[in-house]
């Protein structure tokens, strides 16, 4: 099997990590050609000595190189800043995947540079998929680039269908752990500080994913993104609660039999499946399941009223058009003040229906569509924080 050139977007984030731990026990298979963070610099200065000293971009465009670096003469050669270094990194030749493992919206160019640039892009930013849906598929068709999902409902979807017609597919089930503050009642919840939030009985991941599991955002985006992935009518994309996060998703045929993925709950055996797509390797360090352990597996219904941010999201996705971008842009806006100690926990849904409702709906045609409808969901949610601020005190 020929060495794999891989490029990390967000390599030092949840996801980076995991990739590269993933790829640090397959060294025969994978060379890191490229790495990216939005302003870590010292930790990708580190990674960059381990790694052979790969082409580096820091995304923000105020980011400082780390002490003794300079910027190269030589675009994408050293290290390089700013967003458009960014987006050239994902474009570049000489890579065979790009990771994009950025978090937000901010990955959504990325992608489409990528893809463009008919590379196979491991996508773990779902938000590209949620804000840029057409655009994204649009980019793959052109360019030539292929979309191999990384999160592990998705991934359990590809899973069980790869090689079976897309004509069989019935329905789609994903589940979701119900977050950190399931076990709390629901009225208790809206003032539940950021470490609780951050508390999650699963899964370890980074800090906006682990708020939008608390309020099931997270589940309304992966809807949106197994809709634009796999084809499937919304009206048969289904969601369920399955707090030991053991099954990632089940996909009904139109024979009625249906297939599902099973795993303990970690990211590294998805990273390893998209980075090996379509084969599978051994990994030790992976194989542990027993199902005496898991058990019991249990599935319950998804409480409208306790995870209202859920129907908000899946509406938006069915509405399409802007809906999907504006309320992605909102949520990540009301989930950083969350995060910042800027808004209760349970302002996060009144700031996102806020702004949904304000935005109304708007077709988007173009990545310049998609952006004025990302920015302007940021400023409207932006000033709903300030009312309710203002109201507060
Ligand atoms: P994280 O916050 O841990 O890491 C994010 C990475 O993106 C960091 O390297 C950061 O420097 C970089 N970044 C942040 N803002 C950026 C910007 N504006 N421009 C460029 N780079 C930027 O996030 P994560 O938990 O690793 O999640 C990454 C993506 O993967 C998200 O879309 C998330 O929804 C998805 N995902 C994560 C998990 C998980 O277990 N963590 C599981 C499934 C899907
Ligand atoms: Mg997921």
């Amino acid at each position: 099997m020929a060495v794999k050139r891989i490029r990390i977007l967000g390599s030092t984030g949840s996801i980076g990590l995991s990739a590269l731990a993933v790829i640090s026990r397959h060294p025969e298979h994978f060379r890191v050609v490229g790495i990216s963070a939005h302003r870590d610099a010292d930790a990708l200065a580190e990674q960059r000595a381990s790694l052979g000293r790969p082409p580096v971009v820091l995304a923000d465009t105020g980011a400082e190189l780390p002490a003794g670096e300079t910027a190269s003469a030589a675009e994408g050669q050293g290290w390089s800043v700013g967003r458009e270094a960014l987006i050239e990194m994902a474009a570049a030749p000489g890579a065979d995947i790009v990771l994009n493992a950025i978090v937000g919206a901010a990955g959504l160019e990325p992608t489409l540079a990528a893809l463009e640039a008919g590379h196979t892009v491991a996508l773990a930013n779902k938000e590209s998929l949620v804000a840029g849906g057409d655009l994204v598929l649009d980019a793959a068709k052109r360019g030539g680039g292929a979309i191999i999902p990384v999160d592990s409902e998705h991934s359990a979807i590809l899973q069980c269908i790869e090689g079976k017609s897309p004509a069989s597919v019935a329905a789609l089930t994903l589940t979701a752990s119900g977050g950190s503050l399931r076990d709390r009642s629901a009225t208790s919840t809206a003032g539940a500080t950021v470490e609780e939030a951050l508390d999650h009985p699963t899964w370890s991941m980074g800090a906006k994913i682990t708020i939008d599991s608390a309020t099931l955002a997270n589940k309304a985006l992966e809807v949106i993104e197994a809709h634009v992935l796999y084809r499937v009518p919304y009206g048969s994309i289904r969601a369920v609660i399955h707090p030991q996060s053991i099954v990632h998703s089940f996909v009904e045929f139109v024979d009625g039999s249906v297939l599902a993925q099973l795993g303990l709950p970690n990211m590294e055996s998805p990273i390893l499946y998209a980075l090996h797509f379509p084969n599978r390797v051994p990994d030790r360090e992976l194989r542990t399941f027993d199902p005496v352990a898991s058990s019991p597996l249990t599935f319950e219904e998804i409480d409208p009223v306790r995870y209202p941010l859920f129907g908000l999201g899946r509406s938006a996705g069915e509405a399409g058009g802007s809906a999907p971008a504006a309320f992605n842009a909102a949520n990540e806006v009301a989930v950083r003040a969350f995060l910042g100690g800027k808004a209760r926990f349970g302002e996060i849904v009144e700031v996102v229906a806020f702004t949904l409702d304000a935005i109304g709906y708007r077709p988007t045609k173009s990545l310049e569509d998609v952006l004025a409808a990302d920015a302007e969901a940021r400023r409207i949610a932006e000033s709903r924080l300030r009312t309710i601020k203002a109201t507060r005190s």
